[in-house]
């Protein structure tokens, strides 16, 4: 048995990543963010005593999510009429009152925070560290939202006037924006994508995903009380068959969406189905997200990076590796250690502060999972199996592919898949990743500059990780989206997201 990396050795403190303390470190735009409010991959107490103090308050935090039920078609129509109605006085609502209600609907999060851990444990399934990491990401959504917020619907752009006429340039709302969001993160994706399209002046109904609707009522709730008007923010809960009814409504004037695919292409082709404006859509997809680590790289490094790539959230981040590309001069030992790290992590529990892999999603997750799991024992190498508690989880999971070809689909969940190549033949993995169509996010582990270079250059991924892991990324300081299957763009936490919310008008006048 291969000894266990350094880092994964630790007990209960082992979730801290001293390894990302540079996080810590970047420099940041203006005073918009303390480093410890950084979605930086892990928790980061300081003490030990700051770890008690919150594991105490979110076991307090025992009150009940209230129960939802699902809208009807008829009652979204009602919420798109709503919302028309809202956008009017909203979007006049000056950019700095608007930055306002978001800066103190962060302010509010944080300060509820074992609340919100607590939620996300229960309907998210949540370990700590990963409610830890979203909590911190929905407060600088809001936050870099705003900041950006002020600068780009601040005030009018004056343009250049070289005819002898006045000339500006001024951005606003398009109308009302329908926000689709996904379950892996009920609280950040939920907050981000409403927080821009508010602060851009529109107006949003909001569909959360039917498995963790409760902790988007709370996060309405909490966006109204911060100062957003209750007719500029609508929400609806259900099912694919309200976000088919929303997206098919003729007055709405956007659509941003995180989830598959699948989906994304089907909103699409119903917007592009309809009568009227042409409406944008804005969609951040999946991915068969690789890793390549050659000869040189570090093995502990490699074997923690990809565990916390494949395993964290029980692998449901679409950032998550799915497929390592591994040298072959030093794959037995690397495949090796990454299994022996894999065996250290805790299947469990979410509210248990020990536990590293919390349950998927839902029963569904779970047998689709299974089904791939039983697949890959007849189609590949099997290298590691963890075990999982009764219940809805699904363990850790390491195969060998005979070809990376064999992975034809995201497979969202903690099940990793490894390939080997020779030296000689990276081009042909460049070739592999390509062929997948996605481009979402990629890790590379190499100590040659050359090598990383090249890799970087040759593809069109939108996140690219080198000599780290591949998940976790920091609002305002890694915006993150992919290419192709992967998405739309812009990236979300980005500088160039808000924009595509928004209009632009220029005025030109005769003086
Ligand atoms: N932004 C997250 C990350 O970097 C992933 C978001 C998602 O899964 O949709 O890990």
């Amino acid at each position: 048995r291969v000894p266990v990396p350094a880092l994964l050795k630790r007990p209960v403190d082992l979730i801290v990543r001293p390894d990302h303390a540079h996080h810590a470190k970047i420099p940041l735009p203006g005073d918009l963010f303390a480093p410890e409010r950084h979605n930086s991959g892990g928790i980061e107490f300081g003490e030990r005593a700051a770890l008690d103090r919150l594991l105490t308050d979110v076991k307090a935090a025992t009150t009940e999510l209230e129960p939802v039920t699902d809208a009807t078609p008829e009652q979204a129509g009602a919420a798109v009429a709503a919302a028309r109605a809202g956008f009017v006085a909203w979007s006049r609502t000056p950019a700095a009152t608007r930055a306002a209600a978001l800066e103190q609907a962060a302010h509010l999060l944080e300060s509820r925070s074992a609340h919100f851990i607590a939620a996300l444990q229960r309907e998210g399934g949540k370990t700590l560290d990963d409610a830890l990491s979203e909590l911190r990401e929905a407060a600088d959504f809001c936050r870099y939202y705003a900041a950006q917020g002020r600068k780009l619907f601040g005030s009018e752009v004056a343009m250049p006037g070289p005819t002898g006429e006045s000339n500006s340039l001024t951005m606003r709302g398009r109308g009302v924006f329908v926000a689709i969001s996904p379950w892996n993160f009920p609280l950040a994706i939920f907050l981000g994508q409403v927080a821009a399209a508010l602060m851009a002046g529109n107006s949003v109904v909001a569909k959360p995903a039917e498995q963790t609707p409760r902790i988007a009522v709370e996060a309405v709730a909490l966006l109204h009380e911060a100062g957003i008007p209750k007719s500029a923010l609508h929400l609806v809960t259900g099912d694919g068959r309200i976000g088919a009814a929303l997206t098919a409504h003729p007055e709405i004037a956007g659509v941003v969406f995180t989830g598959s695919t699948e989906v994304a292409r089907h909103i699409n082709r119903t917007l592009a189905a309809k009568d009227g404006p042409i409406v944008p859509l804005i969609a951040e997809t999946g991915g068969i997200n690789a890793m390549i680590a050659d000869a040189t790289a570090l093995p502990e490094q490699v074997a923690d990076d990809v565990v916390t790539s494949a395993f964290r959230s029980a692998g449901q981040r679409c950032s998550a590796l799915r497929l390592l590309f591994v040298q072959e001069d030093v794959a037995d030992r690397m495949i090796e250690m990454i299994a022996g790290a894999a065996r250290e992590l805790k299947i469990g529990d979410p509210a248990d502060v020990a536990t590293h892999v919390g349950p998927v999603i839902d029963g569904e997750a779970k047998q689709r999972l299974e089904a791939h799991i039983a697949r890959m024992k007849t189609e590949a190498r099997l290298h590691y199996a963890g075990a999982a508690p009764e219940g809805c989880f699904v363990a850790p999971h390491i195969f060998e592919l005979k070809d990376a070809s064999q992975l034809t689909e995201e497979v969202f969940g903690p099940v990793l898949h490894v390939a080997r190549y020779r030296a000689e033949t990276l081009e042909r993995v460049l070739q592999a990743i390509a062929r997948t169509g996605y481009g979402l996010t990629l890790g590379v582990h190499s100590r040659i500059d050359d090598t990383v270079e090249a890799i970087i250059d040759r593809v069109q991924v939108g996140n690219i990780y080198v000599n780290r892991n591949m998940i976790g990324a920091v609002v305002g300081v890694q915006p993150f989206g992919g290419n192709g299957l992967s998405g739309t763009g812009p990236k979300a936490g980005g500088p160039h997201y808000l924009a595509r919310f928004a209009t632009e008008q220029t005025v030109t006048i005769n003086t």
